[in-house]
């Protein structure tokens, strides 16, 4: 039952990197530093919420 699970896990995260890595954080960008963050969540760099 768990060997099932893990491999759904990881096919769902590949496409859904492949598809949307997230958004890129506007401040950081602003400062020559590109940094992806997953759409919703705060920048871990300087904690803009990206949406
Ligand atoms: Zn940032």
């Amino acid at each position: 039952m768990l060997r099932l699970a893990n491999p759904s896990v990881r096919s769902v995260y590949g496409a859904h990197a492949q598809l949307m890595p997230g958004v890129r954080c506007p401040t950081c960008a602003s400062n020559g530093v590109e940094v992806w963050v997953l759409e919703g969540r705060r920048c871990a760099k300087c904690g803009t919420a990206c949406l």
